[in-house]
């Protein structure tokens, strides 16, 4: 039909694929007096190199987004654009089975547009060049979208420590099969959707409104429709209900019944180790509570508790931002009433170790934490290894007074250079933070007398106890002072945790 074709931008992406291609099937290419000038040029210098063609040869442009008015004043003119997302480090075997949306204006440069696509190996339609803005708002999904859905994909895979790339086959699979809708969507099972939604907001807020509004779709797709309580139970975690009283966090509870409920006891001053424990319940659980009570009772010294750091706001601002549903910070008064004297104590696992540096902590503890229990009556209670005689004795407590709830023990977080986290640690002065980094780098050696001795070389940290104890698992522990701050940390003996 057309023996002679010039190709303005023949060194692009779409330009060199075209005119490797046209060369394969005999095509002249870059002639004089050529019968059709292509452009595949941006889009933005469409029109700029239309106006300055001065014979009259076919024109035409490939792009999908560009109106046919941008090559005035040719007349014998339309477009062609290839459905295909092209790379320069491969050739014209990309255009092979690739669609390609034909603009024309007449019968006659509709057929030469059908003649060129089908001479480049593409499957010619056509397209009204009115409704070019949808067509190309759905080419832009399909491809520009796909790398956003990659790399969206990707970080969530990463924050599981699981490869991105293990996703390549699985989009290609979806693709093979013909698109057909699988996962919980497909089924219905709201479930998994919330907690899908729960680890978003916990690692990946960012993305939670991407997934919301997929999920929406999907949903629509398989002809169901989110619950409102899927999206309300995360759109509601912005902000934590804060309750000051028991009674208000009963009430607060009690439509929540039928989902599991987590608490995370904490004394405020949240840090990465208090929010992973957060993170954790918002994973397991329908609701989270977290209560924020810097408890009296198991302070012996009225000193350490005035100093003791605290952070309101900024302890509910970060729930929130974890999706944390309740906030329960009662104050002194609300948990131990005028005349409170019941008291749980655990005796002998509370009266080693930490216990003999701090007589009535752990009896403190155990009371607050089985006061705790009996307000929330959750399905599971988190604690950090970090504390592991406290986690030995709330579960000795457990299993002593038949408590109904499941302990979820979580690992320490350190910093990089293994200080382990502690809200005690805001206390220290950069010299003593550095001192303090003694204690962890001893209990690393796991190995008591090497501990001791690394310890004793250290200047000015005194050592309070380093001690193996037969806890679940085993731990070397070790508490020191530093300063008036007084840090401990453990190192579990057996796996591979630190
Ligand atoms: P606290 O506010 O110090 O009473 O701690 C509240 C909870 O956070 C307890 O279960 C602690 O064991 C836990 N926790 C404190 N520090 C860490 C840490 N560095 N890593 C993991 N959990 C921690």
């Amino acid at each position: 039909m057309i023996k002679r074709i010039q190709v303005v931008g023949a060194g692009g992406r779409v330009g060199s694929v075209v005119s490797a291609r046209l060369a394969e099937r005999g095509v002249l290419v870059d002639e004089e007096e050529p019968e059709l000038v292509l452009l595949c040029v941006p889009d933005r210098a469409i029109a700029e190199v239309a106006r300055g063609i001065d014979s009259d040869p076919w024109v035409a442009h490939v792009s999908g987004a560009t109106p046919l008015a941008t090559l005035d004043p040719h007349r014998r003119r339309f477009a062609m654009h290839p459905l295909q997302s092209f790379s320069k480090a491969r050739g014209p075997e990309q255009l092979d089975g690739a669609w390609a949306a034909v603009t024309s204006e007449t019968d006659e440069a509709r057929a030469v547009g059908f003649w060129l696509a089908e001479t480049l190996g593409l499957y010619p339609f056509a397209l009204a060049d009115e409704r070019r803005a949808s067509y190309h708002a759905g080419a832009a999904v399909a491809s520009n979208y796909l790398v956003t859905l990659r790399h969206a994909a990707g970080s969530l895979l990463e924050t599981a420590g699981a490869p991105p790339e293990a996703l390549d086959p699985l989009m290609r699979g979806v693709i093979d099969n013909g698109f057909e809708l699988t996962g919980p969507i497909a089924r219905g099972d709201w479930k998994t959707v919330e907690r899908h939604l729960a680890a978003i907001r916990a690692e990946r807020p960012e993305l939670e409104e991407l997934y919301l509004v997929l999920a929406e779709s999907t949903a629509a797709l398989a002809g169901r429709e989110l619950p409102r309580d899927t999206v309300s139970q995360v759109a509601s975690s912005g902000s934590p209900t804060v309750c000051g009283t028991i009674q208000d966090l009963r009430a607060a509870l009690e439509g929540r019944r039928s989902g599991s409920v987590g608490l995370v006891p904490t004394m405020g001053s949240l840090h990465e180790g208090h929010l992973s424990l957060l993170r954790a319940a918002r994973y397991e659980c329908d609701t989270v509570v977290m209560s924020l009570f810097v408890n009296p009772a198991q302070f012996a010294d009225p000193a350490d508790l005035g100093r003791y750091p605290r952070n309101d706001e900024r302890d509910i601002a970060l729930a929130g931002e974890i999706g944390v549903d309740l906030v329960f910070a009662p104050s002194a008064e609300e948990m131990y009433p005028d005349g409170f004297q019941t008291w749980v104590d655990v005796i002998e696992l509370g009266s080693s170790l930490e216990g003999e540096f701090r007589p009535g902590h752990f009896r403190g503890v155990a009371t607050i934490v089985l006061k705790l229990l009996s307000i929330a009556r959750p399905t599971r209670v988190y604690f950090g290894q970090k504390d592991a005689q406290q986690v030995e004795v709330i579960r000795r407590m457990i299993r002593d007074l038949a408590l109904d709830v499941e302990l979820r023990v979580l690992p320490t977080i350190r910093d990089p250079d293994g200080l382990a986290l502690s809200s005690r640690n805001a206390l220290l002065s950069a010299e003593e933070r550095q001192r303090a980094l003694a204690l962890s780098r001893a209990l690393a050696t796991r190995d008591p007398v090497a501990a001791r001795n690394l310890l004793a070389e250290s200047n000015g940290l005194f050592v309070d106890y380093v001690e193996i104890a037969d806890f679940d698992p085993p731990v070397l522990a070790g508490a020191v002072r530093v300063g008036d701050t007084r840090l401990i940390d453990n190192v579990p003996l057996e796996g591979d945790e630190t």
